[in-house]
């Protein structure tokens, strides 16, 4: 049995004591603001326990790790024919690229990038009615935590600064592929990435992941192929045009946001979030990534 409190204490010392953090986003002060000498991680086995050191209780900006929550719950509404407006191959572009979108007219190559978290969050607001209110309850649900929200201001602060997701929208709804309103779907989008968690919240919220698309109450959300398939885009795509990188040196399926946060998992074992906001130059965070590294060489524990 692998006691991973001592590897997160190993993991805590090694890292933490590391000269070079990165730096934080700086497109929004909500983000700019925060102390990038934080580090954070929990991680939760297959039978629930919990483990954590550092700054895992402190919330941050879950931003493009949402990406994962809404296609989860997308999928769960539409099926496979999902698959007909958004693509399942890596873009090997940075987050906001549009270049692509342009030459494969508007359907975007997958659904975490920024251009396919766009029609993900298209569809959420063609299917439900209150769109923000009901996708912030799925994620109080699968996370058992009714405390998660909104930040406001983030939100705010992303939509004055949001030139490119606006750019995207456009290109998109010219391609005949967002069926709402563009300011409708951005304002959805810009919430989306505006939910704030602490580690401890993010490893539960992703725990259906690694149980076959059952949440840790064994709730039901996505059938087992639907829950391979998010996963297998978060190992080729989670990480943009570092998912290459992620992959050989981690080796998991995740996803990363510029909030700093990075989240991990290993299906039947473990699932694993951290907290870090400094970022490399990919845009994912820097010291997450070590961590990352360090507890599945540690470990052995990784799908390869
Ligand atoms: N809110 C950011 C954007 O859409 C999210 C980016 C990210 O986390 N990679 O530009």
């Amino acid at each position: 049995m692998i006691d991973f409190q001592t590897v997160l204490d190993t993991i805590h010392q090694e890292i933490g004591s590391r000269k070079e953090w990165g730096n934080v986003a700086a497109y929004i002060p909500e983000l700019a603001d925060i102390d990038n000498n934080k580090f954070g991680i929990h991680l939760i086995d297959f039978n629930r326990k919990n483990y954590s050191i550092g700054d895992s209780n402190e919330s941050f900006s879950i931003q493009s790790i949402s990406k994962v929550l809404t296609l989860a719950m997308a999928l769960g509404l539409v099926g496979e024919d999902l698959w007909r407006r958004v693509d399942v191959e890596p873009s090997g572009d940075p987050f906001n690229h549009l270049s692509l979108l342009e030459q494969e007219n508007g359907i975007p190559r997958n659904p975490l990038i920024n251009a396919g978290a766009l029609v993900v969050a298209d569809v959420l607001v063609s299917r439900l009615k209150n769109p923000k209110e009901e996708f912030l309850a799925f994620i109080r649900k699968i996370s058992n935590d009714p405390s998660i929200k909104y930040d406001e201001q983030v939100a705010l602060s992303e939509k004055n600064t949001g030139f490119r997701n606006y750019a995207a929208a456009n290109l998109l709804k010219s391609y005949g592929n967002l069926s709402n309103d563009v300011d409708v779907v951005l304002d959805f989008y810009f919430h989306q990435c505006s939910i704030a968690m602490n580690c401890a919240q993010l490893a539960k919220t992703f725990f259906l992941f690694i149980n076959r698309g059952n949440c840790m109450q064994e709730q039901t959300y996505l059938n087992v192929n639907q829950a391979k398939r998010i996963n297998a885009l978060m190992l080729t795509c989670g990480f943009y045009d570092e998912a290459g990188e992620f992959a050989f040196e981690v080796g998991l399926p995740g996803k990363s946001g510029v909030g700093g946060g990075i989240v991990a998992l290993l299906p039947n074992e473990f699932c694993v979030a951290t907290w870090s906001p400094g970022l490399n130059k990919k845009g994912n965070s820097k010291l997450g990534m070590e961590a990352l590294e360090k507890l599945t060489s540690d470990t052995d524990l990784s799908i390869f």
